[in-house]
């Protein structure tokens, strides 16, 4: 099993070998491999092959899919400014190369292909499965089509876990019994922070944020702006440009070994420049991009509502955290050592890797992070054949929620709890689970009686429903298993359905509810009528209120919400001197003020 951070610009793909997390490398020794992928007549080359075409055939390279996965060409306002053609027919991505038009979850499995090859020949074998690594800001769609990239290429998600989590992972942290961490990741052009908090074995994302454009990039620039103003550059061609970008990264990076550091740089025009930069120069031009990065620090905290001090670590990720001041400055607004010594560069794929190992049956029961989601929501049969949820698709696991219901009749001392699966509203399009019956309720009015049904997923995905009766205390559960027996097919199908069906269902579940409120009224009514009508009504009133159960009646049959939840009301309205006097009569001061339908005798 192996870990992959699938990066905006660079992929890694790592495993766990003799107990210890290893980046995997190809024949030539690389181990990071750009995110890029080239559509030629004749050929397709992914990671280093394709970053020469970059320069000849833009058009039929692609750079940074991962900025169009799960999302419509709409969402792309800079589309423009990409040397791309994009099919004009529909809203879907697509872009157009020498191979045809190309979707960015076929761009993603091009490159997630790559990585899979890579790490067979290196591992001599056939990878059982992959824990891949998305930013934790990614939403569903992001993370389905990232799912749907790694199946088009032939892997076997074992799950997809948060970067931020992967570089806690990576460090151990999920060993510890809890803590609150933050992960900052600069890498060349984004700056990303996620507050995590580890509780029982699981990480919870408090508050991300971030700059979407501050990076490694940024600091190679204010040196080429040094170079320029100090030998009064105003004007330069393309070329020359990327050359003094190259050259003053270069320097950038040589600082965080040495004091100072010194280039030539040839330009085109034959011009020799030299230049040289020590540290201390470095740090206070680019002071300012560290401090960039303090803000979005401060509103992650502000979002998570905690102070500095409540931070138990500092994972640093991303090649740009390697400067001296970033660590220096971080270091001390935090007042904390940080978590520093793995690669910075390494850290999400190694952490990917240890998930990978984890779940592919290597550790013990004890060890499993558990990280999971449920694909689907859970919930239980109510009145109307409509389905409460109880549990929500993607909520972590384990999980317990508990909701309360009561009874519909009166003296009624059995309920049936039906268990399904599913999103949308009716229990015949859900996936029926269970039955299973809660008896000896104690005979009360119709609503007095309180159930409590708890719906609790252990880390194995396994389901257990309970149902309890609150004065008795009489309980009943049994449990089911839910993800299981569902391929994902049938989840993706049964998502595609509820979306599409969302309208309908809403108007399925309007007319269930009015139907189910108006039974209630008439039933109560008529209770009411029956035993107390002689002594506190008017012949004029009681056909009146007989009158106006007619209607509700009839309004019943119309199938027409509206009309029902109309007659349902003036059905209301016109007992509520009714209940008032019932309340006057016989019932207790606490009851004053409530419709007829909630008293009861
Ligand atoms: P990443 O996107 O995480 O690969 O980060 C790339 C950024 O890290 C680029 O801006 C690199 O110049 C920067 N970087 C890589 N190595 C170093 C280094 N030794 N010192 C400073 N920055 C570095």
């Amino acid at each position: 099993a192996v870990g992959i951070d699938l990066g905006t610009t660079n992929s890694l793909v790592a495993s766990v070998q003799s107990g210890l997390p290893t980046i995997l490398k190809d024949a030539n020794g690389n181990s990071l491999i750009p995110s890029i992928v080239y559509y030629g007549q004749n050929n397709i080359k992914v990671g280093h092959e394709a970053l020469s075409y970059l320069s000849t055939d833009a058009k039929n390279t692609i750079v940074s899919v991962k900025r169009f996965m799960g999302h419509t060409k709409s969402d792309i306002q800079y589309r423009e400014s990409l040397p791309y053609a994009f099919d004009d027919d529909s809203d879907d991505i697509q872009i157009k190369t020498e191979q045809g038009l190309k979707h960015p979850i076929e761009i993603s499995s091009d490159i997630l292909k790559k990585l899979k090859d890579l790490a067979e020949v290196s591992l001599c074998g056939e990878i059982t499965g992959a824990v891949i690594t998305v930013p934790a800001y990614f939403d569903d769609a992001q993370r389905q089509a990232t799912k749907d990239a790694a199946k088009l290429a032939g892997l076997n998600v074992l799950r997809l876990i948060n970067e931020p989590t992967a570089a806690a992972v990576a460090y151990g942290l999920d060993q510890k019994k809890e803590g609150t961490f933050v992960i900052y990741d600069l890498g060349g052009g984004t700056f990303e922070v996620s507050i995590l908090k580890l509780h029982k074995g699981i990480f919870e994302v408090l508050a991300t944020n971030g700059h979407p454009h501050l990076g490694g990039d940024d600091f190679d620039q204010a040196i080429v702006e040094l170079i320029k103003h100090e030998n009064k550059i105003t004007q330069l061609s393309h070329e020359d440009k990327r050359a003094l970008i190259t050259h003053a990264k270069c320097l950038k990076e040589n600082l965080t070994n040495d004091a100072s550091a010194k280039t030539v740089i040839k330009l085109s025009g034959g011009q020799e420049i030299e230049f040289s930069l020590d540290r201390d120069t470095f740090f206070k031009l680019t002071h300012d991009l560290v401090q960039k990065t303090i803000q979005p620090i401060r509103r992650a905290l502000n979002d998570a509502q905690l102070s500095i001090d409540s931070i138990d670590g500092i994972v640093m990720v991303g090649g740009a955290t390697r400067m001296m001041h970033i660590q220096s400055e971080i270091k001390a607004f935090f007042k904390k050592d940080l978590l520093n010594d793995l690669n910075p560069d390494e850290v999400v794929a190694l952490g990917a890797a240890r998930q990978a190992y984890s779940l592919a049956g290597n550790k013990s029961d004890q060890d499993l992070l558990l990280l999971d989601v449920t694909p689907l929501s859970l919930g239980v049969e109510t009145m109307g054949g409509l389905v409460e949820k109880i549990i929500h698709r993607n909520s972590t696991i384990p999980i317990a929620k508990a909701q309360e219901f009561t009874t519909y009749k009166d003296g009624q001392t059995a309920m049936s709890i039906h268990v399904l699966q599913g999103e949308r509203e009716r229990v015949s399009d859900c996936r029926s689970l269970a039955n299973f019956t809660l008896t000896d309720i104690p005979p009360m009015v119709a609503g007095a009686a309180k159930i409590r049904v708890t719906f609790q997923i252990d880390a194995d995905g396994l389901l257990s429903v309970a149902a309890k009766e609150l004065s008795s205390n009489k309980e009943t559960s049994i449990t089911v298993k839910p993800s299981y027996g569902l391929s994902e097919d049938q989840i993706s199908n049964m998502l595609i359905q509820s979306f599409e069906k969302a309208d309908e269902d809403k108007k399925i579940r309007a007319l269930s509810e009015a139907k189910i409120e108006g039974e209630q009224i008439i039933l109560a009514v008529q209770n009411a009528l029956d035993k107390n009508s002689n002594k506190l009504l008017t012949q004029k009133e009681i056909t009146g209120i007989q009158s106006a159960i007619q209607r509700l009646s009839a309004a019943l049959n119309s199938n027409n919400p509206n009309l029902i939840t109309e007659h349902t009301k003036n059905l209301n309205t016109l007992t509520e001197s009714f209940a008032a006097k019932l309340m006057d009569e016989s019932v207790s001061q606490a009851l004053r003020g409530k419709s007829i339908d909630k008293v009861n005798f």
